[in-house]
């Protein structure tokens, strides 16, 4: 699929992970357009992206060589990518390449680093059962739901993050409950969204 394949890309940009296991890492994400589920707190413009060539996305990351990392997002990237666009991505930046999944989609198996973020709790009736087992990473947007149904997900690691609203008190009411749920779970830990906090992308 690689080489002559057009992906619709939201953008590219450079910036640091503001969340979970990487948070605070340099890193340069390629956020593809469209989704199989529809959060109420998306914040992806679905319908806007710029049709790009695997050359036009490489010379694009290439731009960041200071990056080591790269991450796959969206939307969800997993409808748009297999194995042969990983490698190539791979041997033409020398990245670590990682991806952030709804997990409604089995994976290209030489993805160098998989957060899994559950969406079912978020995207009403429509929602398409979880496929993905085992993840590097699990990263659960947290609003009370009973965390008892991500024991059978296979995680190194597992982070609760309060789920983002503009309104102040309901921010806080997010950031309570998940701290209170991190210490009452605590192989769980606590993910927050640096990148608001430091008004960055
Ligand atoms: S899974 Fe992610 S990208 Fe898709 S609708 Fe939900 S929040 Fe948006």
């Amino acid at each position: 699929m690689a080489t002559n394949y057009i992906y619709k890309i939201n953008e590219i940009f450079y910036s640091l992970q503001g969340e979970g296991f990487h948070s605070g890492t340099p890193a340069v994400f390629v956020r593809f357009s469209g989704c199989n589920l529809h959060c109420a707190f998306c914040d992806t413009l679905h319908q806007h992206g710029m049709m790009m060539s695997m050359q036009e996305i490489v010379d694009e990351v290439n731009k960041y060589p200071n990056a080591s990392l790269l991450v796959l997002t969206g939307g969800e990237p997993s409808l748009f990518i297999d194995e042969a666009f990983v490698a190539e991505l791979k041997t033409a930046t020398g990245k670590l390449v990682a991806i952030e999944t709804n997990g409604t989609r089995d994976l290209p198996k030489n993805i160098d680093w998989v957060t899994f973020s559950p969406k079912n709790a978020f995207a009403g009736g429509e929602a398409e059962p979880g496929v993905l087992t085992r993840c590097d990473e699990l990263k659960v947007v947290y609003l009370g739901q009973d965390l008892s149904q991500y024991d059978r997900i296979e995680a190194k690691h597992r982070f609760l993050q309060p789920c983002f609203s503009p309104d102040a008190t309901l921010c806080q009411q997010y950031m309570q409950a998940c701290v209170d749920a991190v210490m009452s779970h605590p192989h769980w830990r606590l993910s927050l969204q640096i990148h608001r906090t430091l008004n960055i992308r």
